[in-house]
């Protein structure tokens, strides 16, 4: 078939489905679409004028974009005399307008924490170990060196679901979960939400996260416990950062110790966030107690190592000046968004 008589057919076509429109009014978009749609009848032309011989192509070309803006007024009148407000809709869209942005959401700041902290410590060796956050007794407790009545239960407020299943206090239950599956020497930080029955407010949540870290292997010593968390410190909070141990005390650790920071905001000074001294409390830490060793059944006298745990929201608040605990949990993406 030459083009001019499928110029003449695609004509004759359109006639006959413009006339079906005067009974249906939605139709028209297919029409729209059928001539003058990418893929349409009339695009469908353009691409045969290629086989069309020099001499002719002007002509040609002229009958066909006649054909196009004959096809246009003609859907657009058709619109103009319907009265269906759907079609009137048609002509009053823009095409060439930008789309609407979307809306994109971004990483939870406990989420970037976590992942750094986990990233520094993978680079020295340590691998990544998960725990129930659903407990026994046993786990978060017992076994960690904190028998019933022990006076340490009454630093955490413990949200029990039976006498002997709890919501873990500590990511320390993943601790003697893994050493009781895996021989020495170990390496692992146990990231985790833990939670505890205490009042919300601007310092404290019902729930939080922690990591916790243990290196066990032979003659371990406090030099290494200092000399990682030093270099944990520096990595995060950055290499003019300086460190301090305090003694301390945990159950599971003998001896304890708390880590402090040179205050990130006043470099040392004091100010209002360290209260003055100049230095800020980061984490817990210490020698693995003898007992924990003997509850997954390694040999005290064999093994030693060191463990050490914190808290990623006061992480967090801590890198990006957040104030309130709250703010972590509320969902409000005016404070999401700026991470
Ligand atoms: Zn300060």
């Amino acid at each position: 078939m030459s083009i001019t008589d499928q110029i003449q057919k695609v004509r004759s076509e359109f006639s006959s489905d413009l006339e079906k429109l005067s009974s249906d009014n939605s139709v028209l978009d297919k029409i729209r679409i059928k001539y003058l749609g990418r893929k349409g009848l009339v695009s469908a032309l353009f691409v045969h004028m290629g086989t069309v011989s020099n001499e002719e192509r002007p002509k040609m070309g002229q009958a066909l974009n006649a054909l196009k803006k004959d096809i246009e007024s003609e859907i657009d009148a058709a619109i103009s005399s319907s009265s269906d407000s759907k079609n009137q809709k048609l002509l009053d869209v823009d095409y060439t307008l930008p789309g609407d942005p979307i809306n994109r959401g971004s990483i939870h700041p406990l989420t970037l924490v976590m992942e750094e902290i986990k990233s520094i410590f993978n680079r020295l060796g340590f691998s990544i170990a998960y725990g129930p956050e659903i407990d026994s007794d046993f786990y978060n407790f017992e076994a960690l060196n904190i028998p019933k009545h022990h006076p340490a239960r009454d630093m955490q407020d413990t949200f029990y679901i039976t006498d002997n299943i709890l919501l873990r206090t500590h990511t320390s239950d993943t601790q003697i979960h893994f050493m009781e599956n895996n021989n020495p020497p170990v390496r692992i930080i146990a990231p985790g939400r833990v939670y505890r029955n205490e009042d919300v407010s601007v310092r404290s949540y019902c729930l939080f996260h922690q990591i916790e870290g243990l290196y066990v292997d032979k003659k371990v010593t406090f030099a290494e416990l200092k000399g990682t968390l030093d270099y944990f410190a520096r990595e995060l909070f950055g290499q003019n950062v300086k460190t301090r141990f305090r003694p301390s005390y945990f159950p599971f650790t003998e001896p304890s110790a708390e880590m402090d920071v040179s205050c990130i905001f006043c470099k040392g000074g004091g100010c209002g966030i360290c209260k003055k001294t100049g230095w800020l409390e980061i984490l817990g830490c210490g020698m693995v107690d003898p007992e924990v060793y003997k509850s997954v059944d390694y040999d005290p006298q064999k093994w030693s190592g060191f463990a050490f745990g914190m808290g990623i929201e006061r992480m967090a608040m801590l890198k990006y000046g957040v104030q309130d605990i709250r703010l972590f949990y509320s969902g409000d993406v005016r404070f999401l968004r700026q991470f």
